[in-house]
């Protein structure tokens, strides 16, 4: 075969380890000292089944939900049913003077489910590009209204938009992740990450904060773009939904859109659909990914209002110039409007409440731990927060050798589990993040 390659099937689990180390990008790779990765073999339910067994299991229970998307669990037969109905009609067609059902039925299901304000729906591949077609909108809206020199962006630090340019310049400026290109990326303004907690009184003096600096640099922002209610990637740290509503007024008060990024907190995982319902705040523009196909094909949406939408349409250049080959996929539209249906169709309040007691029970065995500065629960997400950097690797082992799949990063030990994990598996995934935070 190419390459020298055996036929499908036959590689060993050796032979393919050396070919993923000679020739595969994997994720903020090469990361030294974590390789080789496991390799999977199958998923179902809330189980990845593994070539070789790892730490003595053969058999991982999924703590990461595939990083916040594989909220059904894995192979869900009405997720694989939508894709099977779907691949037989058609898994790809161009989005430009063409348009299909799953598509459009996506599209209005999102505007049904999401605050009023928003009706329009542009389907991009993933979350790093809804949220640079989120920003491109909100520029553009200001250009075509005679605004150009409102361009600049102002988030909070601590946070995580993605991996492409606009994205990497509204991230963490401090978090080390894109600081290598902290010379060359658009300039944005930096709020102080929101005071840590959801339930802590908000604070008046940061309150005042985030209004003076959207008042003093009004004239040249297009927006504020932030994770509502928990900051992921960037640190996983969560705070009061009554930040949103000081920046949705200032917004209002300064003329500076709101864009929300909901990819990571969208469809349930904190405890409300949309975590912007805990402050009962509309955004002018929401990002929307990961968990809205259930986790199985890459989609994502970028949503805005009439207001937004008719600004760029009266602009001298009347279009939105975005069009990526793939946008709009009916595969991905077809398993996204299954996986939504189905979402809404269960009782995911409870499961998430439920997952949510289980782990408080769970971790709160972490609490008491050397080396352990915090630990906190928010709907279906629970974080050890550790004093010091963690040993990644020894952390990844401990949690193997209890069975579960976690992916730790810096000082941070944490779990998102599909919706479907039962009290069970809940509980070892508990013992494998107190034993990972330990152990790292
Ligand atoms: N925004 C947030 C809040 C995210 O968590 C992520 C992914 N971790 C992204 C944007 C980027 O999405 P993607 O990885 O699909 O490009």
């Amino acid at each position: 075969g190419p390459a020298g390659l055996p036929p499908a099937g036959a590689l060993t689990t050796a032979e393919l380890l050396e070919l993923d180390r000679r020739h595969v990008w994997h994720p903020y790779g090469p990361m030294p000292g974590l390789r080789p990765p496991l390799v999977v073999d199958s998923a179902s339910g809330v189980r990845l089944r593994l070539a070789e067994p790892a730490e003595g299991h053969d058999e991982l229970i999924d703590g990461m939900s595939s990083w916040w998307s594989a909220v059904h669990g894995y192979g869900h037969p009405v997720l694989t049913g939508a894709a099977r109905a779907q691949l037989e009609r058609m898994s790809h067609v161009m989005f430009g003077g063409l348009t299909h059902e799953p598509a459009v039925r996506l599209a209005a299901r999102l505007v049904e489910i999401t605050p009023e304000p928003l009706r329009h729906v542009f389907l991009a591949d993933s979350g790093s590009v809804a949220v640079e077609v989120a920003v491109k909108m909100c520029l553009q809206y200001w250009r075509s209204l005679g605004r150009p020199a409102k361009r600049r962006l102002l988030t909070w630090r601590g946070g995580y938009h993605g991996d492409t340019w606009q994205p990497m310049s509204v991230c963490d400026p401090d978090g080390g992740m894109h600081h290598l290109w902290s010379g060359v990326l658009p300039r944005q303004v930096f709020a102080d990450a929101p005071p840590p907690g959801f339930g802590a009184p908000a604070d008046p003096g940061y309150a005042d904060h985030l209004r003076g600096l959207i008042a003093r640099h009004a004239d040249e922002l297009a927006a504020v773009v932030v994770e509502p209610v928990v900051q992921g990637a960037g640190g996983m740290r969560f705070h009061s939904p009554a930040y949103l509503r000081v920046l949705r007024e200032a917004c209002d008060e300064y003329g500076v859109l709101l864009v929300l990024d909901e990819i990571a907190t969208g469809f349930g995982r904190t405890g409300e659909l949309f975590a912007a319902d805990h402050a009962g705040v509309a955004p002018d523009v929401l990002c929307l990914g990961k968990a809205l196909t259930g986790g199985m094909l890459t989609l994502a949406a970028t949503l805005c209002t009439p207001e937004v939408a008719g600004g760029i349409a009266r602009g001298e250049v009347p279009v939105l110039a975005h069009g990526p080959t793939f946008m709009g996929n009916p595969l991905a539209t077809a398993v996204a409007g299954a996986s939504v249906d189905l979402l809404l169709s269960r009782d995911w309040r409870g499961e998430v409440g439920r997952i949510e007691r289980g782990l408080r029970e769970g971790l709160a065995a972490a609490e008491g731990l050397p080396g352990v500065r915090d630990v906190r629960v928010l709907g279906a997400i629970g974080v050890v927060q550790l004093d010091h950097e963690a040993d990644l690797a020894a952390a990844t082992r401990a949690a193997l050798r209890e069975g579960v799949w976690l992916r730790p990063f810096r000082d941070l030990v944490y779990t998102m589990p599909p919706y479907v994990t039962d009290a069970a598996d809940t509980a070892r995934i508990c013992a494998a993040v107190c034993a990972a935070a330990a152990a790292g």
